[in-house]
């Protein structure tokens, strides 16, 4: 058969079933197995078939006529046994919680319109991250369909983020995890979602129906598509560097030992925390990712991608993702693993190879820390008044690149674009907890001082700026530090913050528009930074930020608890931001050669 002969080239092993009116071919890869077989399930009836072992250790069945919908698992034979059946490593539809694969065609699950779909141009980026269920679970956010990705197609959600002017919506875990029962979502159990089962299809608990395989594919793309028509890009977050069981999932069935590393002990090495690590330096790992990440970007429009623990990654591993997508798709990761993974330091993707990996970004602890202070302490830092070494600081201002007025660093970052200014994200204290927590007699009105200042510092950074979701409405987590597996009333964002704290939205929106303004703020290379900024003296626990050029813009940032006056240079300044107030148009005039900064403020001044 025709079908048969176009196979025998070259096969996308991790094509595990490929879909027609007329045939479903099946492949699976496993280099371990000594037999494999495929069970169909259709109208009640199984039908297993032997897998035929072809080049490259892709085994491979028939099933001729029309089977959309039927049910498969496949069936390893190594080591004398038979193994435990699963979903296959690449399913692209599952059944209820994700334990068989299903038959599908895709393009049945295209909602209408998607042909149209595009991705808004590229902007300056803004990343927002958010997880469904904090963002739409509240009854006061008035959501239709609350925690389930059709609530990023809502008005109420897409003309929020528009507002704000948020430029990227990054999700927390969206492909189908196993720590949420999806047959009993009335329970209404929380998770992050960091425990992959199937890597290639969205979460079923935030579907409608989790029972309908080709909803959750539909409503990811209806919600992408919202988004983009809204003028967000999508950025998912994901975790390949481990999986939420070992032999009791996909990857440990089909090849069992293939896709983990392990220690001088032959025990499964643990740099991810989690129970195991993936083994990304191995040929058919570091494919199985690359072809994730594509498939993801291809068939659902995905335009970027955080990598969860990227340093248990090899850096080979990372170019090789970053080559494989459209430079405008963002690429990032976190720069560190949760313990030291079984693979030598300096193969890995960590922060401090970041120059091996161009166009590949990791999170900056470095600005977070000096910032708002380290997660391993409850020490105030910079934004609360602290009196602490500013280097960090202009550091992260400057994107983390080598800069001669920055002293002591290590410069981490070969461009700006590779450095992620943030101060928190959905991992430990939200930013208004961990600002009580280091200065437990501050008055509300001093947090919110602190907050601001800690955001401005962020949102003018020349690295690209990253904001948790509900930030801008003071959002409390109640000091729960790991809230991953918190209730509902924990995580939510509560919406009627939006009148309670509107000048503290008002001031984000503010500084996302001044920065939008100004492309000073995002200069986007290393050469221009070194050459445009410069950090002028300033008083003690203070930084002044210059960024010269055609539009000349100043930040000066007082961390002390009293009024301080910096020099400037002479001439006129259009003050966009001042005390806690900002605006992209100006709050007025003032002049140099001096301007007097208030306690646990910034000053934003553009030139005139
Ligand atoms: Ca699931």
């Amino acid at each position: 058969m025709s079908i048969m002969c176009g196979c025998k080239g070259a096969v996308n092993p991790f094509d595990e079933c490929l879909y027609t009116p007329e045939a479903t071919i099946f492949h699976v890869w496993s280099a371990q197995a000594d037999s494999v077989q495929v069970l169909l399930m259709e109208g009640g009836e199984v039908v297993c078939k032997d897998m035929k072992k072809g080049r490259g250790d892709v085994w491979t069945a028939v099933f001729k006529g029309d089977h959309n919908g039927a049910n498969y698992v496949f069936r390893t034979h190594t080591d004398g046994a038979w193994n435990e059946t699963s979903a296959g490593v690449f399913a692209k539809a599952v059944s209820l919680n994700g334990d068989m694969g299903v038959v599908m065609d895709l393009r049945t699950t295209d909602p209408e319109g998607w042909d149209a779909d595009v991705s808004p141009a590229f902007a300056t980026p803004v990343v927002y991250e958010l997880h469904h269920r904090d963002f739409s679970i509240d009854p006061s956010s008035g959501a239709a369909h609350p925690g389930k990705f059709l609530a990023l197609t809502e008005p109420w959600s897409l003309s929020y983020l528009q507002d704000l002017g948020v430029t990227h919506v990054q999700i927390l875990p969206s492909f189908d995890y196993g720590s949420i029962d999806e047959s009993t979502l009335e329970r209404n159990v929380y998770n992050w979602g960091y425990d992959p089962k199937n890597y290639n299809v969205p979460e079923g608990s935030y579907s409608s129906d989790p029972a309908d395989p080709a909803c959750r594919i539909r409503e990811f793309k209806q919600m992408v598509m919202a988004l983009h028509g809204a003028g967000l890009r999508v950025v998912m977050d994901v975790v390949y560097n481990h999986t939420y069981q070992t032999m009791g999932c996909a990857l440990g069935r089909v090849n069992p030992g293939y896709f983990y590393r392990t220690g001088d002990d032959g025990e499964l090495a643990n740099g991810s925390g989690c129970g195991n690590e993936t083994a990304s330096e191995r040929e058919m790992v570091r494919r199985f990712i690359v072809e994730s990440v594509k498939y993801w970007h291809d068939e659902y429009h995905v335009d970027g991608f955080r990598f969860d623990l990227m340093g248990i990654h090899d850096i080979e591993t990372m170019n090789a993702v970053r080559a494989a997508l459209p430079a405008d798709v963002l690429v990032y990761g976190e720069g560190w693993a949760a313990m030291a993974p079984a693979y030598p330091a300096e193969l890995l993707a960590m922060k401090a190879n970041m120059a091996q990996i161009p166009g590949v970004g990791a999170f900056s602890d470095d600005l977070r820390d000096v910032l708002v202070g380290s997660p391993f302490n409850s020490l105030p830092a910079f934004a609360a008044g602290a009196a602490v070494n500013v280097e960090p600081l202009k550091f992260g201002l400057a994107g983390g690149v080598e800069h001669p007025q920055v002293n002591g660093m290590v410069f981490w970052a070969a461009e700006p674009s590779q450095h992620v200014s943030y101060v928190t994200c959905h991992d430990n204290y939200c930013l208004r907890d961990r600002l009580t927590l280091s200065c437990p007699k501050a008055t509300e009105a001093e947090l919110l001082r602190m907050d601001k200042l800690a955001q401005t510092a962020v949102l003018t950074s020349q690295g690209m700026p990253f904001i948790f979701a509900g930030e801008e409405l003071f959002r409390t987590k109640g000091g729960d530090e790991n809230s991953f597996e918190s209730p509902d009333s924990v995580n939510a964002i509560r919406w009627d913050n939006l009148r309670t704290y509107r000048n503290l939205f008002n001031y984000y929106k503010a500084l996302i528009a001044i920065r939008k303004a100004h492309p000073a703020f995002w200069l986007g290379n290393a050469a221009s930074v070194r050459e445009l900024v410069s950090f002028p003296e300033a008083p003690d626990g203070c930084v002044a930020y210059f960024i010269d050029g055609d539009d000349p813009v100043m930040v000066l940032f007082n961390g002390t608890a009293e009024s301080q006056t910096f020099d400037i240079p002479e001439g006129d300044y259009n003050v966009l931001a001042c005390d806690g107030e900002a605006s992209p148009v100006g709050l007025g005039n003032i002049s140099g050669p001096q301007c007097r900064v208030k306690p646990l403020s910034a000053t934003i001044l553009s030139r005139i």
